[in-house]
């Protein structure tokens, strides 16, 4: 079920049509040839997921065929992306029209290698993620995952080995099941109040909550609307306290359900660009880097320095009724883990897709390195999946951070990459 907002898209092809540019190359025109095309491409790859909220004569109605028509994607891709590289090209086009063909030529590159793997056709670990997250995943060996987490052992309390002690440190601060609606209310609420100082958001954006048991996942997010989310928790599995403000933050406030109704608003029904309705490739892409990236900083934002230890241990914690002894090193741990070890699985993804790296190995790179349970099977479905994450906040924080000084600053270079269109390289810092 989709929800339809109305933009003012018909007058803005009304009007481009009738310019002296009549020609293919008319932005709009490939705009909606992109949707179109790509949301063809999704109708075939069981992988994508739907929450399409465009109007219904861009969606793909034809026959699903019965066998993947790889070669005709390919062919139809790679020559949409030659019309848009001769936008981008063209010394006649505005900043505004490079801008727009520039964004979808990056995504087609994605969409390009994403037919390719659903095909069963692959690449090395670098040859894919340069076509999809369009930059290059550091590397980092073991002995920087050793080096942190013998830091991290110098702060962890109590007796046992290194995992038992951190398990044991993680577990005090779980938030009984009783108290969980009442602490995630309060987090999402102080997330979004923070995010209203700072940030103009669609009057009518919402987001509910909803409590499930047996399913997959720990929790899920999903579109009711352009602004409104509905926030899926899985009741059998515990959730502590940094894992709770880490839900608020980068699933709702500032991040992915502020993200996509920053876009909707800003770029679809205020600019009328139909470029940003395109459906989620579910094998990455630049557009994944950049969401992703700002999901996981909006930790930083809402919660800078101090104030994240401040709200965890004087709001937060007494609220769940936890006992809040050796919270700021729980607090400490919890931050440092999601910073500095989360690049494991990337490493434990190149060593699946290079066929470097046997089983026991990645086991040994996520549990150890990564400090997660076994996660073989997302590593392996998800190939560069994983590496979106820790390239984007990467790139996101090194550019906000680069040219803020301020709070203010921060929000205002924040706020921007929430509403325009952007790739990756473009926050690569120039050297
Ligand atoms: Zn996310």
């Amino acid at each position: 079920m989709k929800y339809l907002i109305q933009p003012f898209i018909i007058l803005l092809l009304v009007a481009s049509c009738t310019s002296q540019k009549e020609s293919r190359s008319n932005i709009n025109e490939l705009a909606i040839d992109y949707v179109k095309l790509t949301l063809e491409i999704a109708a075939h790859d069981p992988w994508y997921w739907d929450d399409y909220y465009g109007p219904d004569s861009l969606k793909f109605t034809g026959v699903i065929l019965d066998t993947f028509p790889k070669e005709d994607f390919l062919d139809r891709v790679s020559s949409l992306k030659l019309e848009l590289d001769e936008v981008s090209m063209s010394p006649e086009s505005s900043e505004e029209e490079k801008l727009r063909a520039n964004w979808m030529s990056s995504q087609l590159t994605a969409v390009d290698r994403g037919i390719r793997l659903y095909s069963g056709e692959f690449g090395t670990f670098d040859e894919e993620a340069e076509d999809l997250i369009g930059v290059k995943v550091p590397r980092y060996d073991s002995t920087y995952f050793i080096e942190a987490i013998a830091e991290l052992d110098t702060v962890l309390p109590g007796e046992g080995t290194f995992k038992e002690r951190f398990d044991a440190l993680i577990s005090r601060f779980e938030v009984p099941e009783e108290k969980l609606d009442t602490c995630l209310k309060v987090a999402i609420e102080a997330t979004r109040k923070i995010t209203l100082e700072r940030l103009d958001l669609p009057e009518d954006e919402s987001i509910t909550i909803e409590y499930v048991r047996d399913k997959w996942y720990k929790a899920f997010v999903s579109l009711l609307g352009p602004y409104q989310t509905l926030f899926a928790i899985n009741l059998d599995y515990k959730l502590d306290i940094a894992e709770l403000i880490n839900y608020a933050c980068h699933e709702c406030y500032p991040g992915h359900h502020t993200y996509v109704a920053m876009q909707a608003k800003n770029i679809y029904v205020d600019k009328g660009w139909v470029e940003i309705l395109d459906p989620e490739n579910p094998w990455g892409g630049p557009q994944i880097v950049i969401e992703e990236g700002l999901a996981i900083y909006a930790n930083e934002m809402a919660f800078p320095g101090e104030s994240y230890y401040k709200f965890a241990k004087e709001v937060l914690m007494p609220l769940a009724g936890l006992d809040t002894t050796g919270a700021y090193a729980y607090l400490l741990v919890k931050r440092f883990a999601r910073r500095k070890l989360t690049y494991a699985f990337n490493e434990a993804a190149r060593g699946i897709v290079n066929g470097t790296m046997t089983e026991d190995e990645v086991t040994h790179w996520v549990n150890d390195f990564a400090l997660r349970g076994s996660a073989i099977r997302m590593v392996k479905d998800s190939r560069t999946f994983v590496a979106h994450y820790s390239c984007g906040r990467d790139l996101v924080k090194n550019y906000i951070e680069a040219q803020s000084s301020s709070d203010d600053e921060r929000w205002e270079a924040y706020g921007k990459l929430l509403s325009t269109l952007v790739v990756p390289k473009d926050l690569v810092k120039e050297e």
